[in-house]
């Protein structure tokens, strides 16, 4: 699956906030966003009148580049919201909290998703017991995450082991087993844990033109 390989930091300057797409440097003094602050690019300073449309789009885009994703696949879960039976906003938030990749990153088994999604790819990650490594699978309650035998070896998983501890615990939504580096998703994440940066309401009502 294609995604975006250029400088991620630029994101948030478009975008005008800290999207958190660089794990620990996001937090430091080297976060290209708290050093310059303005749009990337020679026009940056101009100023531009935003219509509604704009608007829409501005925060559609911000949630894709906040999940990592491309226009296809973000509209593909924008799709898979509106089939099921709900708030469609909110569901779409739940489709894309619930990727994968997406909980490695939640339960600190990663620093960003971009790293939560590499783990994946490389093999080094189970969903219930079974090495996955797609990073769109669909994780659903009652499911556990862990590292496989594999991955669970390498140099990475075992200094995280010591490292999670000082971690923050993760999101309400999941549980983490800190000796066995496990976690498991308890409940379904409500628009409020989720943490989103924005407005579900708003991508619906730009897709639904
Ligand atoms: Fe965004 Fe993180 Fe880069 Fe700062 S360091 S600009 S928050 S990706």
């Amino acid at each position: 699956m294609a995604r975006y390989t250029g400088a991620v930091c630029r994101l948030c300057r478009r975008y005008g906030e800290k999207l958190y797409l660089k794990g620990d440097r996001c937090f430091g003094p080297k976060c290209a966003f708290t050093r310059r602050p303005t749009p990337p690019g020679q026009t940056s300073q101009r100023r531009r009148k935003v219509s509604d449309r704009g608007l829409q789009l501005r925060e559609k885009q911000r949630a894709r580049v906040f999940y990592g994703l491309l226009e296809k696949q973000f509209r593909s879960y924008y799709d898979e919201a509106l089939r099921k039976t709900g708030v469609t906003g909110e569901i779409l938030v739940r489709v894309l909290e619930s990727r994968l990749d997406n909980v490695v990153y939640r339960l600190g088994l990663a620093d960003s998703r971009a790293q939560a999604r590499q783990l994946v790819r490389h093999g080094h990650i189970s969903l219930n017991e079974k090495k996955t490594d797609i990073p769109s699978a669909q994780v659903k309650i009652g499911d556990q995450i862990g590292f496989t035998p594999a991955g669970a070896k390498t140099e990475y998983a075992k200094i995280l082991q010591e490292t999670l501890k000082s971690k923050q615990a993760p999101v309400a939504w999941l549980s983490l087993d800190l000796t066995a580096t496990k976690g498991r998703k308890i409940s379904e994440p409500t628009l409020e844990q989720a943490e989103a940066f924005f407005d579900p309401n708003v991508i619906v009502e730009y897709y639904s033109r």
